[in-house]
């Protein structure tokens, strides 16, 4: 005999349902990580050590003991001088996707005790390009830090250097920049510099590439014009690893190569050495 159920049972649903961003894929090793594990080693790969592209916060977070405490220029919001076509509509687009007035932020932090101003560019907006809100904020927190005598730390991923959307107003933040670090200069403040991949055009030829100790994470592109623009242009095959942050170290260019899972402890280290005459 037979035994019917009189209630079909409910339909099993196919897998468990996993986020989109639960899982992802190491574009050096294919190796596939989830998410979770990539945020406790500072969005490194553990198997091949790539380093992924983060936020201006999420480095903030990692350097900072507290976070930025005190941000500064927060209320600086950019303008569209020149008209540029479908410029204000990709501000409006970014500030809603990442939560940014503009590509950088500043303000105060302690580094293992140790009170710095950090500036921080972010590449998912708009490159990290240099426009007149970033170049403010820079020399704002230059001079503050200069007033105060903390140390002064630049952490950058800016792809495109000058904003070309703000034309020659952006190109006056490489004055305004340089400025502010000739502050720094003149207060005898620490400056150091940590460039991430990518740190290119106007962005590395002016603040950038005058840190007291310039800082590279591994395998960064940093210089002014592309290799493939270069390339174009001499009409010669680059050698390997052109402008990566192995091949700087090599000519001159920066002082230290440093992953960044040990990037807080290096600073720390320099900060001590280079404060402990005055602090
Ligand atoms: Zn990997």
């Amino acid at each position: 005999m037979f035994f019917k159920p009189k209630k079909t049972p409910p339909k099993r649903e196919k897998g468990l349902k996993v986020p989109d961003d639960f899982w992802v894929k190491c574009p050096s090793c294919q190796s596939i990580l989830p998410n979770i594990d990539l945020e406790k080693t500072a969005k490194v790969c553990p198997k091949c050590s790539y380093h992924f592209r983060i936020s201006a916060y999420e480095y903030a977070n990692i350097l900072f003991d507290n976070g930025i405490e005190r941000e500064i220029g927060k209320e600086i919001l950019p303008d569209d001088p020149l008209d540029f076509p479908g410029y204000k509509q990709k501000l409006e687009k970014y500030k809603k996707i990442y939560g940014l007035n503009d590509s950088s932020i500043a303000g105060i932090g302690h580094i293992d005790g140790i009170k710095v101003t950090g500036f921080f560019t972010d590449f998912g907006f708009l490159g990290g390009s240099m426009g007149s809100v970033f170049g403010e904020k820079f020399y704002r927190a230059a001079t503050h830090s200069a007033k105060s005598r903390i140390p002064f730390i630049a952490v950058l991923f800016s792809g495109g250097g000058a904003r070309m959307h703000e034309g020659i107003f952006s190109l006056m933040q490489m004055a305004k920049t340089t400025v502010g670090v000739l502050e720094l200069e003149k207060a005898k403040v620490p400056y150091i510099t940590v460039l991430g991949d990518p740190t290119m055009g106007g962005v590395m030829a002016s603040f950038a590439a005058l840190g007291d100790v310039i800082i590279a994470e591994p395998g960064a592109l940093i210089g002014f014009a592309g290799p493939r623009v270069i390339q174009q242009t001499i009409r010669q095959e680059l050698p390997k690893g052109f402008q990566r942050s192995e091949f700087q170290l090599e000519h001159g260019q920066i002082d230290m190569v440093v992953d960044r899972r040990e990037m807080k402890k290096t600073l720390s280290r320099l900060l001590k050495i280079m404060t402990s005459s005055y602090l």
